[in-house]
């Protein structure tokens, strides 16, 4: 059985099935991200209009059932359109980052309204910036990292747990993407 369910949702990616549908990936406010079916969705005067579009900020309509894999889309309607987005190709180009980072970081029906809520809020800032729109790739990247719960470690070695000020090694310390934050010296030239 499906329950028909309301969510606000950020379009990520969307490419066209078949004759005249389209299967369009939605970062939603309530599921985290999903994937939709939109039956339609390319035929001349199409009532979905421009709302498929990435970077699109709608409110979504689905017929959701359980481990589907992809749902069913009845409605999706633009909430707010970030014209400038479409329009200036620098923004174009920090928008369509944000949204493939998104896309990339994020499991399928893991919800994150913070996450959500930073999306929107980064591509409508982007959609209003006046100048030098890159540096809000940078801010979102940042966020991104805690909205994830990725919090790097920085005042001990994430291996042997020392306090990176009172350990006499010069100083030099490697960053452990692995690990997730600083190594001391001899830590992150250990072998093994
Ligand atoms: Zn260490």
């Amino acid at each position: 059985m499906s329950t028909i369910v309301k969510t606000e949702a950020v379009v990520l990616r969307s490419i066209d099935f078949k004759e005249t549908s389209k299967i369009v990936t939605f970062y939603t406010r309530q599921f985290g991200k999903i994937a939709g079916m939109v039956k339609g969705a390319r035929r001349p005067k199409s009532r979905f209009g421009t709302s498929l579009n990435p970077m699109s900020y709608v409110s979504l309509i689905i017929y959701k059932k359980e481990g589907r894999e992809i749902q069913i889309v009845s409605q999706c309607d633009l909430i707010k359109p970030f014209r400038h987005l479409s329009e200036d190709i620098e923004k174009m180009a920090v928008g369509m980052a944000m949204i493939e980072l998104v896309n990339i970081v994020t499991p399928e029906h893991a919800e994150n309204a913070q996450l959500f809520l930073l999306l929107v809020n980064s591509l409508s800032s982007l959609n209003h910036a006046v100048k030098n729109p890159s540096n809000l790739l940078f801010y979102f990247e940042i966020h991104l990292a805690r909205v994830l719960g990725f919090q790097p470690v920085l005042d001990h070695c994430v291996t042997c747990k020392k306090e990176l000020k009172k350990i006499n090694d010069d100083a030099t310390y490697r960053f452990d993407i692995a690990k997730g934050g600083l190594a001391c010296k001899r830590c992150s030239t250990a072998p093994g």
